[in-house]
């Protein structure tokens, strides 16, 4: 069955991304349900990183700081003191670790689970999200990231599951924290018109997605091909 008919189908960040990048690949994906991951040294430890630079975060926003834990882990510990040295908790503030938000309104069907949500004292809100990349991010193209756009739309639209019916747009920000350059964390600002621009762009893609015509979709040779999971199978 096609996954976009599905009744429990959200879309998300990678399901959007993928269709970006190749829409071959993500009818192989997302309506085929072909599921194959990369299983390179390179690729497990990325992996590796990811999964634990989250549960570090994690259990350091919880206010869970055991070392058992991490033992024999010194690059771990050495990314908890980071975090601490960057994020100092405050018992004023509200810390929302691993949170998934979805909605289903206005054509927009669609996920996301956030590293971090801040609700601070001072009415600012904040989401962060941790990465573990050896380049440093450039704040123009994680700017106009198809995530950026996500993770602030998708929580703007639905504050009320806070409890919060009224804010001001320039309260709302996210930040990009790289634990490999950890004191330059990059931070995101919000704006009505980024919000309208944002909605525009996701229900746009939404609906060509929607009605895209994936029976007759033809491979058309990328760079990605070179490392896509499915290039032995993908002929025409
Ligand atoms: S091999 Fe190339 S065209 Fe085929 S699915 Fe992968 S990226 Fe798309």
């Amino acid at each position: 069955m096609d996954i976009r008919q599905k009744k429990k189908f959200f879309y998300s960040q990678n399901s959007l991304k993928t269709f970006l990048e190749c829409p071959k690949k993500f009818k192989y994906r997302y309506i085929e349900g072909i599921s194959w991951s990369r299983s390179d040294d390179l690729v497990k430890e990325a992996i590796e990183d990811g999964e634990t630079l989250h549960s570090v975060a994690e259990r350091y926003f919880l206010g869970i700081e055991d070392d058992f834990y991490y033992k024999n882990r010194d690059k771990t510990m050495i990314w908890m003191e980071n975090l601490k040295k960057a994020f100092p908790l405050k018992t004023e503030d509200i810390y929302r670790c691993e949170y998934e938000i979805r909605q289903r309104k206005e054509g927009i069907n669609m996920m996301a689970r956030y590293d971090l949500i801040n609700f601070k004292f001072t009415g600012e809100i904040e989401i962060f999200d941790w990465k573990t990349n050896k380049t440093e991010f450039d704040k123009k193209v994680v700017e106009d990231s198809l995530q950026t756009k996500i993770y602030l739309f998708l929580l703007t639209e639905n504050l009320n599951l806070f409890n919060i019916n009224y804010f001001k747009f320039k309260n709302i920000s996210m930040t990009y924290w790289q634990v490999k350059f950890p004191h330059s964390p990059i931070k995101i600002e919000y704006s009505s018109q980024s919000h309208n621009d944002n909605k525009a762009y996701i229900k746009n893609l939404i609906e060509t997605i929607d009605s895209y015509d994936f029976e007759n979709c033809k491979k058309v040779p990328i760079k990605s091909c070179n490392f896509c999971e499915f290039s032995s199978i993908c002929k025409d």
